[in-house]
């Protein structure tokens, strides 16, 4: 990210946070720099830190994160002074870099995020076996799997799961020397040490690790010194019985430019997928963070279905959801309102756009075709069968529920038909929606397919 970049993110703040809250808390703040995931900000006061942090941190967070993905946490330094690490809301505090001491090396293990641990993590049929895992590993009983190898798409709880073994094991088996890193990081001190020549130093080290944790592994395809690297830190720790645990973005035979005998090493544990989120889980994490919120604002008022509305609307992923969550939180605390529907939706005005763009026409045609098991080409095609005529109003309908497309344009995409025709369809599933209770059940189902 760089100085314009916020500059422009600051505009965008402003529509958010409004005119007077911009002008005390925004604009002050000047970008620092971004590393390792981190962005931080020049404060004039700790006091002005503090409390942006707090109410504003991760409507910062959302924003940075449209145009740095990577960016995990806000932090926040008071100008020219001794630098001061206030963290993301609520939980605040980040814990500053362990130093576990080694002999006469120190392996520095990455600050874990206190709000990710097992309380706080929601299992659901999506996670349920990637958190049985996780939990396994965190009792630090007897090595079952080597290593544990979590994969799943952005912000499905890898990172949340590994730093929560890494808290349960400082509890349960705090003599254990626990590590854990990003795949950049390793490589960022491998590098460090072979400009240092250092190596046999960084060897040791990590070699002297009880449980290794690398997160994103992906990072290292393609980076061939690293990784080799990786490897004979992998196959040392290995032989010595330790555990290790590893996250990628995707099934380690998936990993391009990954040498092949990493990915049959990283096959040979267990290798656990963590599901894209489906609804219940999401408004299982929603009821869960607004639980957590209200023990510190009690205050905080939410209309029943408001959750429904976005575990619904807002399927991408967990970070969305939170971020978006956030900033309900802080919009309303600003205004003094209870979260309403008509709040939510105009708070969240450009979430909700961005979401619904994921779910479009073909993506419903083919799977309303699939579902009832028809051609494609029949439910775009002129034919009017009532068994192609039905999945095509059906799909109609879907369209007009799940995208924001008007009714011509859905028209022209069913073969170009009318848009009365579309008007019809909509509301003839609409009406045996309420009567025919296999449809209703059909549109469940789909809806669920498509919104997963
Ligand atoms: P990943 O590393 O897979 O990209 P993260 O672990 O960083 O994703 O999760 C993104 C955000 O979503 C985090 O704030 C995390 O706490 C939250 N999150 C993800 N899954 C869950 C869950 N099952 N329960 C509670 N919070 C979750
Ligand atoms: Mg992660």
């Amino acid at each position: 990210m760089k100085k314009e970049q916020w500059g422009r993110l600051k505009q965008e703040l402003l529509k958010s946070v409004g005119q007077n809250n911009y002008s005390t808390w925004i604009e002050p703040l000047e970008l620092a720099d971004v590393s390792e995931g981190i962005a931080t900000f020049f404060v004039p006061t700790s006091f002005v830190g503090n409390y942006v942090s707090q109410n504003f941190g991760d409507l910062i967070r959302y924003h940075v994160n449209t145009i740095a993905p990577d960016v995990r946490r806000i932090g926040f330094r008071v100008k020219e002074r001794v630098p001061e690490t206030a963290d993301e809301p609520r939980a605040g505090r980040a814990e500053k870099p362990q130093q576990a001491t080694v002999g006469e090396t120190q392996v520095p293990t990455a600050p874990l995020d206190d709000r990710f641990t097992f309380e706080t993590f929601v299992v659901g049929k999506p996670n349920e076996l990637a958190h049985a895992a996780a939990k396994r590993v965190s009792e630090g009983g007897p090595v079952t799997f080597n290593p544990l190898f979590l994969y799943g798409g952005v912000g499905l709880g890898k990172t949340h799961l590994m730093h929560a073994i890494a808290w349960d094991l400082r509890t349960r088996r705090s003599e254990l020397n626990v590590v854990y890193l990003s795949a950049e990081q390793f490589m960022y001190r491998f590098v460090q040490a072979l400009r240092d020549k250092k190596m046999m130093d960084f060897k040791e080290m990590f070699r002297s690790v009880d449980v290794l944790m690398v997160d994103d592994v992906q990072f290292i395809a393609g980076k061939d010194s690293t990784q080799e690297e990786f490897f004979h830190t992998f196959n040392a720790l290995v032989d010595q019985n330790k555990q290790i645990v590893i996250s990628g973005d995707r099934a380690p035979g998936e990993i391009a430019n990954l040498e092949d005998r990493i990915k049959s090493r990283l096959q040979c544990g267990l290798v656990v997928d963590l599901h894209p989120t489906d609804y219940e889980l999401r408004l299982g994490i929603l009821q869960s963070k607004v639980d957590q919120y209200q023990q510190t604002y009690p205050g905080l008022k939410i209309d029943s279905g408001v959750l429904e509305f976005l575990a619904h609307r807002i399927s991408t992923n967990v970070r969305v959801l939170e971020g978006a969550l956030t900033r309900l939180f802080a919009f309303a605390s600003l205004v003094g309102h209870e979260i309403t529907l008509e709040l939510t939706q105009d708070c969240l005005a450009d979430v909700l756009r961005a979401s619904e763009r994921k779910i479009n026409i073909e993506e419903i045609q083919r799977q309303v075709a699939e579902h009832y098991n028809i051609r494609l080409s029949d439910m775009i095609g002129p034919k009017r069968l009532r068994s192609f005529a039905r999945p095509r109003q059906v799909a109609m309908y879907l369209c007009k529920q799940l995208t924001s497309r008007s009714l011509p344009e859905i028209g022209r995409r069913f073969g170009g038909r009318d848009h009365t025709t579309v008007m019809h369809g909509v509301k003839r599933i609409d009406d045996l929606r309420q009567q025919d209770g296999q449809i209703a059940e059909d549109l469940e189902l789909l809806r669920r397919a498509l919104e997963a």
